[in-house]
């Protein structure tokens, strides 16, 4: 499901959209209906077969372990 996180620059809200075909120009803000939202590109850990993969870190899709110590 392509669910984003975005904030607010008008009145800082951060909420979740579920984007379909990419209109991301169409998204506004839930509190203040501003169209001035930007998504936030975070720290979003997401699950993945019954285990917390956090995006960015040490570890990648092949090793599950997040050192890296075996694949790379
Ligand atoms: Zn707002």
């Amino acid at each position: 499901m392509p669910i984003f996180e975005f904030q607010c620059e008008e009145c800082g809200e951060i909420f979740e959209e579920l984007i379909l075909g990419g209109k991301l120009e169409e998204i506004k803000c839930k509190k203040c209906k501003s169209s001035k939202v930007y998504k936030l590109i975070s720290q979003v850990a997401y699950k993945s077969e019954g285990k917390f993969v956090s995006s960015g870190g040490s570890g990648c899709s092949s090793c599950s372990g997040g050192t890296c110590s075996s694949c790379h």
